[in-house]
Formats: structure tokens, sequence, C-alpha cells
């Protein structure tokens, strides 16, 4: 069952074994997973349901008003301010990502225990978990008709170069190329959770509440008691009725920001590190225009990408934007943008994302009513993140760009790869960057050594009898690689430990 606010006439009143919050990666697969075993699950969700008779006819500065948190316009405080966009609608924040799937690398999983301790999540312990999910989700790489021009420019240069590249792997079915990925699929070809697991569940008896806002959870001497809510008008905001829940078990999987929030809104501090350690995936845009058509807004939009610096934690993977979300940032006003405007169809863009395990940032309770989100990012990091742009810069003139424009503050556009040199012999500073982020990670990171970390390697939270985190928050570091996979098949295999001790937990 799924009930949105227009379903509900009075306060709602439930007591199932399990109440998850949040119905994004982690939360979906949760509740499927949980009710396959015979477990009553009710999962709360503050966004909307929304389907692609919905957000398909939707513009895109629409969809971000709508499928999006603030706008899709969450932002990272620090020297340099950051945006941060997270999903909130049944199915999260899967709804409007991109789609990429990579399963977690190797040497993190080795890194989680070595460090902090995590037991059975070796590579090979995750295989199955992988396995299921991809099967779910229906992971297949991106073909080259699929593409479009931009990815295929970037892969002529890459190749050009000798550089390592690929076609990334999505979770999609048919995919049209239409390029609206993050803005709501309009032909449910990228199989975000509320096509897969969360159906799935629903048939299984779990019952999902739409616009159902967590915002007091009652913990005594370590159990959970209930939680309560309000059921929100989404047209207006308003609350209209109250909502509560009284489980045996309660799972938190609102996101790496709202599940530590949550918790500190409530006095629920867990481990001094609740909140801490927030690592995003700190990525830049490159664009260039060329002679030639290059149409960027035709094909899968993150369709391939660059490993070659991988291991150095620098990956390049594709990005497009619709022009009336691209126009504005490229160059804003008169002649020159009129000029922008008429070249649209010669431009192509591509991503640079570092895996910032040397950089950190917090969650805390804000001012207002939402968090105070801060990160510091450290120099090495932006080291990397400069070369990523050299390297992305490089790439375009081997593919026969015009011009290349690597979004640094005071650097003009390159005119030639001669140009590409000011990046390292300029003094540049954080705030000469304009950076997005898009994987928030890490801020109630699970292992066994308690007073480093806040839930254990199944995700239960120290200290605690029957409350489970299970989303972004529970990754130690940095992944270096786009996190949907890692997030559901962690969320598999801690689901899967709570049914294995089902006596402990659950009566
Ligand atoms: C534009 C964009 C593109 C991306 N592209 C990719 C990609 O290509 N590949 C990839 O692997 N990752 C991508 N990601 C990231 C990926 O989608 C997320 O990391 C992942 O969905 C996070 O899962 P989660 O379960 O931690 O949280 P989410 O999926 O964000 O789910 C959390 C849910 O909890 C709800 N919630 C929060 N607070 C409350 C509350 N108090 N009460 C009730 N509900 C609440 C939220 O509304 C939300 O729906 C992208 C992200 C963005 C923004
Ligand atoms: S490019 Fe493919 S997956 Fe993305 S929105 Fe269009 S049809 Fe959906």
């Amino acid at each position: 069952m799924l009930l949105t606010y227009n379903d509900i006439n009075k306060d709602v009143v439930e007591r199932p074994d399990v109440c998850i919050i949040g119905s994004g990666a982690g939360g979906a697969v949760m509740a499927d997973v949980l009710s396959g075993a015979g477990i009553d699950v009710v999962v709360m969700e503050e966004g909307g349901y929304y389907t692609k008779e919905r957000y398909g006819t939707y513009k895109p500065i629409e969809s971000l008003k709508i499928l999006y948190r603030d706008y899709g316009s969450t932002v990272v405080l620090g020297k340099t301010s950051i945006i941060l966009p997270l999903g909130r609608a049944i199915g999260g924040t899967t709804v409007v990502n991109s789609g990429t799937c990579f399963r977690t690398p190797e040497g993190v999983l080795d890194e989680w225990a070595d460090t902090y301790g995590v037991v059975k999540a070796s590579p090979k312990d995750m295989e199955p978990y992988f396995e299921r999910v991809e099967k779910t989700i229906n992971v297949i790489p991106v073909t080259p008709q699929g593409l479009g021009k931009n990815g295929l420019v970037f892969k002529r240069g890459a190749d050009a170069l000798g550089l390592s590249n690929g076609m990334l792997k999505h979770n999609m079915i048919d995919c049209h190329g239409c390029g609206r990925c993050a803005f709501g699929c309009p032909h449910d070809a990228k199989q975000a959770v509320h096509l897969n697991f969360i159906p799935s569940a629903i048939k299984k008896g779990a019952r999902f509440y739409a616009n159902a806002k967590a915002e007091t959870i009652v913990l005594e001497s370590g159990r959970v008691k209930h939680i309560e809510g309000s059921i929100i008008n989404e047209q207006t905001g308003n609350r209209l009725y109250g909502i509560t829940v009284s489980p045996k078990l309660l799972v938190l999987s609102a996101g790496a920001i709202y599940t530590p929030y949550i918790l500190q809104k409530n006095g629920i501090k867990l481990s001094q590190e609740l909140g801490k350690n927030l690592t995003i995936h700190p990525a830049a845009r490159i664009t260039s225009f060329f002679d030639e058509i290059i149409e960027g807004y035709k094909g899968v939009p993150q369709g391939s990408y660059v490993d070659a610096y991988s291991s150095e934690g620098i990956m390049l993977e594709g990005i497009f934007v619709p022009p009336e979300i691209a126009l504005p940032v490229l160059q804003p006003i008169g002649i020159e943008g009129k000029k922008r405007a008429r070249e649209y169809n010669n431009l192509a863009a591509f991503g640079v994302m570092v895996s910032d395990k040397n950089s950190s940032g917090a969650v805390r309770p804000g001012i207002d009513s939402g968090p105070l989100i801060t990160y510091r990012l450290h120099p090495y990091d932006l080291k990397k993140l400069i070369k990523g742009i050299a390297v992305a810069s490089e790439i375009f003139f081997a593919a026969g760009a015009k011009t290349v424009d690597p979004g640094v503050h005071g650097i003009q556009e390159f005119k030639s790869s001669r140009d590409i040199a000011q990046l390292f012999t300029r003094h540049l500073r954080t705030t000469d960057f304009e950076m997005m982020a898009f994987h928030p990670l890490g801020t109630a990171r699970m292992g066994e050594l308690a007073g480093h970390t806040v839930v254990d390697s199944f995700g239960k939270a120290h200290g605690t009898e029957n409350l489970f985190i299970s989303d972004g928050s529970v990754f130690p570091t940095s992944l270096g690689v786009n996190p949907q996979i890692t997030i559901m098949s962690f969320s598999m295999r801690n689901a899967e430990y709570i049914i294995d001790n089902r006596k402990r937990f659950l009566t």
C-alpha cells in the first residue's frame, strides 16, 4: 500500500515490526528485503509520490522544485559554497540521479576492514549483494549509440591521448537517450527504486506513507519507543495530520545529511562522530566549444568515463544539462550571452569528480529549520581537482575543441592546450572553483571501533537496542565512485542481518 496526503483524512497510528525513515537507495532496499521475510514494515517518506506521468511533463526547472529538496540548491558552506542537490520523493535521490552504477572498489572495502574494523564486508562477502542489486535494477553498459555526441567526442579525445576510458554502466531498460535523467526519467527507462524495490515491497505488504515527515524520535534507555511526524500537504507545505509509528525496530535511511540531523535535533548523540566525517566527492564542470555540431542534450548525459587517474582519486564522467540550466552559468548576459546561446549546439561538457579522502565536513542543527552543512576541502584534494580539470581540457583539445572553459575564476577560456599550464602556474584557491557535489557520505560511519564509529558493521547504532542506520551515512571513507550500488548492497546485507537476528530485534 502506498498512501499520499490525498489519501489520508485523519491522524495515522501504526505499530509495525519495523519503521523505516526515508525511501531512497537505502530505505527502499531495506523495505523490500524485510517484507520479503514476512516482517511488517512501514516507511515514512517526507517527499511526494511522483510517476513519469507527472514529472515526464515537467520543465527541468519544475523538476528541481518538486523532486529535489531546497529547489536542488542545498548548500554546503566553507571557504567556498558548494551546491549539494538532494532528492526528496518516494524513491529518494535515485529518482533524480544520473543512473551510473559502480560496485564499491575492492581497495575501499579492504580499507574499511583494516582501519575501522568493519567485518563481513570483504569483496567476496559483498559480491552476492552486488549481483542481486544489479539484477533487480537492470545494470547494463551504455551503448555507443546511447552515448550521444558529447560522450563520443570526449572518447575520441581520450583515445587520441591513449587514456583508459569506457562506457559507464547504468540501471536502465530501453533508454531513449533524451538526456533528462537528473529531472526524472520520462520513459521509466532509468530503473530508480520506485520502479523495482518499492513496488516489490508493497506487493509483500509494506506500507509506504508519502508526504510523511518524521520529526520526533522518542528513545528511552537505548530503545526507540516511537516516531512522531506530520502528514504534509504537498501543495501548501502545511501540516494536515499527525503520524505516530511505534515499531519494534527503527531504520534511519534519510540520507547522509538528514539522518544525523534528525538524531541531533532529537538530542540523540550516539557517538561524538555523529554528523562528522562528511565526504561529498567534490566535482567540477569543464565546457568546450567545437566547430562541429555536438547536440549534447541528445544521449545519456553521464554515459562514459575516463578512469586513467582513478588510482589517484580522479574520475572523469560525462555530464550535460538542458539549456535553461546550462546557459545562465555559461555566459550570463549581453552580446556574449547571445553568442553562447546560438552556439549551444556546439557545446560539449564533462565532469571531474575527486575522492575526498583528506577532506571532511560536518552536519549540525542550523539556526532555523534545517541542518547547517560545513565542509573543508583539503589542499591535496584541491590539487586532484585541478589535475582532473587539466586532463579534461587536454582531452577536449585532443578531440578538436576550439576553446575550453575550465570553469575557474580569473582564468579565461583556453584557446589551445598551451593555455592549460596556467592551472599549475597560477596560485589558485578553493574560492576560485565552481564546485558541486552529489554524493554525501560518512556522517554515521560504521565499524567495530566504538568511540570512533557510530554504528556497527551491520548498521546497528552503538549503545542502542533497536536503532539501525542504512543509507549513505554509514560509509567510513570516500568511495571514489558513484555510491548508489554500494548503498543498496549494504542495505540488502543489513536487512538480512536483521532477519537472521529477528528473535533479538523483533520480539
Ligand atoms: C543529481 C544527482 C545525480 C546523481 N547521480 C548518481 C549516479 O549516477 N550514480 C550514483 O551511484 N549515485 C548518484 N547520485 C547519488 C545517489 O543517488 C545517492 O547517493 C543515493 O540515492 C543516496 O541514498 P540514501 O538512501 O543515502 O538517500 P536518498 O536516496 O537521498 O534517500 C533519502 C530519503 O529520505 C527522505 N527523508 C529525509 N528526511 C526525512 C524525514 N525527516 N522524514 C521522512 N523522510 C525523510 C528524503 O526525502 C529522501 O527521499 C546522484 C545524486 C544526485 C543529486
Ligand atoms: S537518457 Fe535514458 S535514462 Fe536518462 S532520462 Fe532519458 S530515457 Fe531516461
